[in-house]
Formats: structure tokens, sequence, C-alpha cells
């Protein structure tokens, strides 16, 4: 058996970089039928779009000889076998969007997995187990208002009453019945059908965008991941006072809006004091409104929603965290004589990258001249499910101007491709080698 010192890093470069115009070419064929007359990208979970970014993804694995296979909950793979029974490593992230997001997150990921495969096959490289690019469905939470769907479903990790009780947004209708749409098979999925066996998994490998500035001011191309943060949701709050009149009296009033806002600035307080102490978290409330049935300028607001997502790098602080704001609701409560109704709650556990894939990475990236900076990712990803699961994983950001969720992501394909040599340099050295 050859060994890795038979391919060079430059070997490695010229290959990937031979596939631009492959790389271009999907995100054209991607954006061309998910561009949203809103603005921006919309590549719907389970709906439209999202079933479009599948059907490009499929026809670019076929085109380049993978073998390609949907599991039961719609995620596609493309597998580049190995000449016997083994591990698979998997190389993937989302091809859903946000609403009027941009083009590049998550299908940047999904991309990269072939793109790496497709660069190491022109190396004339065999892999000794299969690695296998994954579209995967149904991440942006957004839709479903709840987490890593279309992962959690091929690992058989999600709760099986979400088929119900989760509904999309703008439609009301089902998971199930909008997957049933899509061909997926929602009654194996119930009965706790697993695509994707953990024991079978050597690694889970994302490229994403990074969804915050960091690496845009620092001038650095990418970054590997540490950790996926640990969140907790409450996606809907209800505050419940008395609706009264303009002119009551403060000590009167049972004003839900006012408990709501005293709420949001005791937990931003609590993320101040964090951030000072160096600690990393971060607080969202998402919703924050009153009834607009029956708000006005002369009422006093009887009835208060908001949603928050509350998210950490440690399960300690991110219990600490809950407890707090669990205590501030009572407080609250009792101070200004209203009650809070939590409604559901949902939860993700922190994702570690794995050590041992960090030290990998970091080596090929000495092996390639590259540097690489490490961070915790600021945003949530399909990699934490994998972790959460068992599986090692590792995550690769690239820098992105302007953010994500918008329609202005910009991602260099340069920038792109220097991820992809590293992904490809890492799979060379750890998991293939030279053909005979
Ligand atoms: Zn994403």
């Amino acid at each position: 058996m050859a060994s890795k010192a038979q391919i060079t890093p430059a070997q490695i470069r010229d290959a990937i970089l031979a596939q631009r115009d492959f790389a271009t070419g999907f995100f054209a064929d991607l954006a061309a039928d998910s561009t949203d007359p809103a603005g921006g990208i919309t590549r719907d979970t389970y709906g439209r779009g999202e079933n479009h970014g599948h059907a490009v993804m499929r026809a670019a694995a076929r085109d380049s000889g993978l073998d390609v296979t949907v599991d039961a909950a719609g995620n596609t793979y493309a597998r580049w076998r190995a000449a016997g029974p083994g591990q698979t490593v998997l190389l993937g992230s989302h091809l859903d969007s946000v609403p009027s997001g941009g083009n590049f997150d998550g299908a940047a990921g999904a991309l990269a997995g072939l793109v790496c495969i497709r660069a190491l096959r022109a190396l004339g490289l065999v892999p000794r187990l299969d690695i296998c690019a994954m579209g995967i469905r149904a991440e942006e939470s957004v839709w479903f208002q709840t987490s890593y769907i279309g992962s959690r479903a091929a690992l058989a990790t999600l709760p099986a009453e979400t088929y119900d009780t989760a509904r999309r947004i703008d439609t009301g209708r089902t998971l199930g019945e909008h997957m049933a749409d899509c061909g997926c098979d929602v009654a194996a999925l119930r009965g706790g059908a697993r695509a994707l066996d953990p024991a079978t998994l050597a690694a889970f490998i994302e490229l994403h965008i990074e969804q915050a500035p960091s690496l845009v001011k620092l001038g650095r191309a990418m970054a590997s991941c540490t950790a996926v943060p640990g969140n907790f949701r409450y996606p809907d709050v209800r505050i419940i006072g008395e609706q009264g009149h303009v002119g009551t009296p403060r000590r009167f009033r049972r004003d839900a809006a006012m408990a709501g806002a005293e709420l949001a600035a005791r937990m931003d307080r609590f993320w101040a004091e964090h951030e000072a102490a160096g600690t990393p978290i971060a607080i969202t409330f998402g919703r924050f409104h009153t009834d607009d049935r029956i708000h006005g300028l002369t009422s006093v607001p009887g009835l208060f929603h908001f949603s928050i997502d509350l998210r950490a790098y440690d399960e300690e602080i991110l219990a600490q965290a809950e407890a707090f704001f669990l205590a501030q609701c009572s407080q609250i409560e009792a101070e200004r004589q209203v009650r809070i109704e939590l409604g559901p709650r949902k939860s993700a556990p922190v994702g570690h990258a794995s050590p041992e894939i960090r030290a990998q990475l970091q080596a090929a990236a000495g092996w390639l001249g590259q540097e690489l900076m490490t961070m915790g990712s600021p945003a949530s990803h399909d990699a934490a499910a994998f972790a959460a699961a068992g599986v090692p994983m590792a995550m690769l950001f690239i820098r992105n101007a302007n953010g994500s969720h918008n329609p202005d992501e910009a991602m260099e394909i340069d920038d792109f491709l220097e991820g992809c040599t590293l992904i490809a340099a890492h799979l060379a050295r750890q998991y293939a080698s030279v053909g005979t």
C-alpha cells in the first residue's frame, strides 16, 4: 500500500482548484430555482425550494459517478465506496434555507463533500472506507420551530411525536404531512427506522459559512470549530395580566408588556455580566409583542407574547442560565401580578468537536502551509446532532461577509476552495491510499 507521502500538498490544491467550475455551476443551479421574488433565496424545508436543492445535488452526484441514495427522511447521500465493508466518513450540511436567505448557508457544506470526493478521485486515490457527501433536510428551525429534523431523523433521535406536533409556520400543516408530500416514508420513521447507525460512522465533517463577522474582521479565510452551542428555547411564552384603561395608576396595573420588558432587561444584564467575565452565551427574544387583535394606544396590555433562545458552550452554564431565567419569571409574576405561561420547551445539547479530528485538521493545515485558527460556533448546526449521537464531529467555518440568513451572504469561492483543500488533505492523509 502506498503512503500519504506520495501525494503532495500541491497536488491536492490543484485537484481542488480544478473543481472551481463544478462548484460555481452547482451554486448557480441551486439559485436558478430557489430565488425568491421577495428577495434572496428561499429553499423552504420539506417544500418546493428544498426539494430543488436535493434534486440539484442528486444530479451533480450522478454526473460525478457516485452512488446516490435517499433515506426515509429525504436526506441525500452521494457515496464513494471503498472496496470492502467498513465505516463511513460523512461530509455534509443542509440544503434548506430561511425565507429570503442566502445561497451559501448550508449548501456550501453539501457541495464541499462532492468537491472533495471528485478531487481525490481525480488524483487516483482509493478510499479505505466509504466517503459520503450528505445533503441534509430541515436544519433551519424557523420553518417547524424544531432543530436538526433531517439529521436527527436519519439518526433516529428525533422524538416520534414531532411528526404530528411540529407544524410549518406558513402552511400550518404538520411535519409528517409535508414529509409525505416530499416522498418520505413517515411510517418507517415513526417505527424507528434509522438510516445512520452511529457505530458505522467514523466521522461527520461539516463545512459551513461563518454566520458572524469574526473571520472577516480578522482577515482569516477559515477556522476550525471547537464546539456548537447547546440551547434551551421557549418558542411561545405568554404573559397574562389584565387589560386596563390607560389612566389606571401603576399600583393597580397588571401590565403584561411591562413584565415582558423587565424580564428582557434582566436577561440582557445577565448576558452582559457573562460577556464581561469572558463566558460566551447569547440570548435572543426573537418574538416580543402584544396581541395585535386587541392592543392599542390607550389600553394597558393584558397579554404579551415572546420567544427566548439562550445558547452556551457549556452544559453547566446552560443549566445555570435556565435556572436564572425561571427564577426571574417567578419574581416578576409576584411583583407585577401577572401569570407567565412558558408553553413548550425545546433544547439541544452542546456539541463538542472531536479533539482527535481537530488535531488531524491542524496537522493537515500544517502540511498544506495553511494557518488554521479555532473558534466556537456562533450558530447551531447539524454537526451537534451527530455529536449528541456519539459520532466524532468536526466543523470548518469559512469567511463570509454580511452575515447569514439574509440575501447578502458573500462567501468568496477562493475561500470555499481553500476550505475544501484542507478537508481533502485530511481525507487523503487519514482515509485514502494511492491506487495501484
Ligand atoms: Zn446553516
